[in-house]
């Protein structure tokens, strides 16, 4: 659960084409922990932290989500 993909399945992508510019959401990481509830067994609503592929960047640790249209 620690690898990243090189490249992120759109083809041609220019996000996965440059290598400087990293994923704002999982930090270069490729991964992200979010918390999400969860009912144990008594009832009682907790937080539990899970582990997933970042899909902002489709597990490429790369920045793919362009704030403006305008890319400087
Ligand atoms: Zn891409
Ligand atoms: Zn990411």
């Amino acid at each position: 659960m620690n690898g990243k993909r090189e490249r992120c399945g759109n083809v041609p992508c220019e996000w996965c084409d440059r290598d400087d510019w990293t994923c704002r959401i999982c930090l270069g990481s490729a991964w992200w922990e979010p918390e999400r509830p969860y009912r144990d067994a008594s009832g009682v609503i907790t937080w539990e932290r899970v582990r997933e592929p970042c899909r902002m960047c489709g597990n490429t640790g790369k920045e793919h989500n362009p704030l403006t249209g305008s890319v400087v």
